[in-house]
């Protein structure tokens, strides 16, 4: 597995490289506009320049795009609806441009409607922004399930990749939503349970990321609280097998970790790398 953070693209840019780097990232997780809102990137031309010769050295791979955190693409609101594909497929230009491999997205909320109203306009949103580039994943994120929030149980997930059916629409795999959701990832069995569900529903060969998170909240609680790793219900031996689980292998692994009690990024990351067998 590949180790990585979600880094900060704080003024300027490029420095992002740089941050990860510096920390040991083999991959990494960046946003290219502040994630609650829906100003579009003006992040300079010499910047994404700049970011790309940085990287032809550090050879960070993959990059990951996180999208905003306003996407909704089952929004009954024009604006919002039009505004979630606006902005993927702005971050989808920019991932193609910065060599990244995609952009993680969290779907959206059905807002008490059902999925088999909403499935065409998803699906219709989704194709629009796939349309608009050639190379870049588009990236479905499992949810904890919190109110009506899309993609907690694979099935619905599945019921997304089957009406676009795009090579391109990929999905990531957060462990602390799927604990959230009522995915037992904790055990042994909970964790081979699972990984069997992704692959009948999903197939593992769409999983291209996973968010390594452990939970600060109980098995399906259908919060989303990220806790550090080992310091949460998940816990630091579940680590273990997902780092060494040869289902999972060579795949990047990113923290979104809250950093409590002091703890680093670094730090994380080194528990992690302390957890895969040699
Ligand atoms: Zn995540
Ligand atoms: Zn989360």
């Amino acid at each position: 597995m590949l180790f990585g953070a979600h880094i900060s693209t704080a003024s300027p840019f490029s420095d992002a490289i740089l941050r990860a780097e510096e920390i040991g990232c083999e991959c990494m997780q960046i946003f290219t506009t502040p994630p609650q809102r829906w100003n579009p990137a003006t992040i300079p031309d010499k910047e994404l320049d700049r970011f790309v010769k940085l990287n032809e050295k550090a050879k960070i791979d993959p990059v990951i795009i996180h999208s905003i955190y306003l996407i909704n693409l089952a929004s009954d609101n024009p604006f919002f609806y039009e505004s979630s594909i606006k902005s993927l497929i702005d971050n989808m230009k920019k991932a193609e441009i910065l060599g990244a491999l995609g952009v993680n997205f969290h779907v959206g909320s059905t807002k008490g409607k059902k999925m088999s109203e909403l499935i065409d306009k998803i699906a219709l949103g989704i194709k629009t922004v796939l349309a608009a580039s050639d190379k870049p994943y588009l990236i479905l994120e499992n949810s904890a399930g919190a109110g009506d929030v899309i993609g907690d149980k694979f099935e619905e997930l599945a019921e997304i990749l089957n009406k676009v059916k795009s090579p391109r629409l990929k999905v990531t795999l957060d462990t602390a939503h799927a604990f959230g959701s009522g995915y037992n990832l904790a055990t042994k069995d909970g964790l081979e349970e699972m990984l069997d569900e992704f692959d009948k529903y999903i197939g593992l060969e769409k999983l291209v990321c996973l968010h390594l998170n452990d939970s600060a909240v109980p098995l399906f609680s259908k919060r989303d609280r990220h806790a550090d790793i080992g310091d949460g219900y998940i816990g630091l031996e579940a680590f273990r097998r997902i780092v060494n689980h040869p289902r999972l292998h060579g795949l990047p692994g990113i923290i979104e970790t809250p950093g409590n009690k002091g703890k680093s990024d670094i730090d994380s990351l080194k528990i992690l790398r302390s957890l895969v067998k040699r």
